[in-house]
């Protein structure tokens, strides 16, 4: 999202801005996570003595992977922006992208391990059933302690 911030001149002069962007996907950790629909944008832009204060929210959906069952889902996210630009840190008024500022606060909403549900029941180990649609018939090899125990008192 290019900006042009040179009419704030005065310090305590603001703008507003809503914005729909069209962007297909963010780069995050070398992969890419694709953006489902356009990402709303409103934003207030405060002029201050050394910096541009930015504040407002940004709506979009994101498609994430479950990280137990590899299945993709969408992921709504609702984002705070809540930034400060150091004037001295622009090159070019006229000529301001934000898009890197919005896509650092995109990805602190990422989950680290993303779920379709929480009860996401994951993938079998031995033959990549998805459990969570279907049982396996594999010998899985965690055996619950209790049962466990049980079975010492029906040796003895
Ligand atoms: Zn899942
Ligand atoms: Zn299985």
């Amino acid at each position: 999202m290019i900006v042009d911030f040179s009419d704030l001149k005065e310090v305590g002069s603001k703008k507003k801005y809503t914005a729909e962007l069209d962007v297909d996907h963010i780069d995050f950790r070398n992969r890419e996570i694709e953006i489902d629909g356009p990402l709303t944008v409103e934003l207030d832009v405060l002029k201050t003595e050394r910096s541009f204060v930015l504040s407002g929210e940004l709506e979009g959906v994101l498609i994430l992977q479950c990280s137990r069952c590899l299945k993709y889902f969408e992921h709504p996210i609702e984002v705070e922006i809540s930034d400060e630009l150091s004037i001295e840190d622009i090159e070019d008024l006229h000529n301001i992208d934000l898009f890197p500022i919005f896509e650092r606060d995109i990805i602190l909403e990422i989950p680290i391990k993303p779920l379709h549900d929480e009860d996401c029941k994951g993938l079998c180990p031995i033959c990549g059933q998805d459990l969570n649609k279907e049982e396996c018939d594999c010998e899985k090899e965690s055996i619950d302690p209790r049962l466990e125990k049980l079975k010492e008192f029906k040796q003895k």
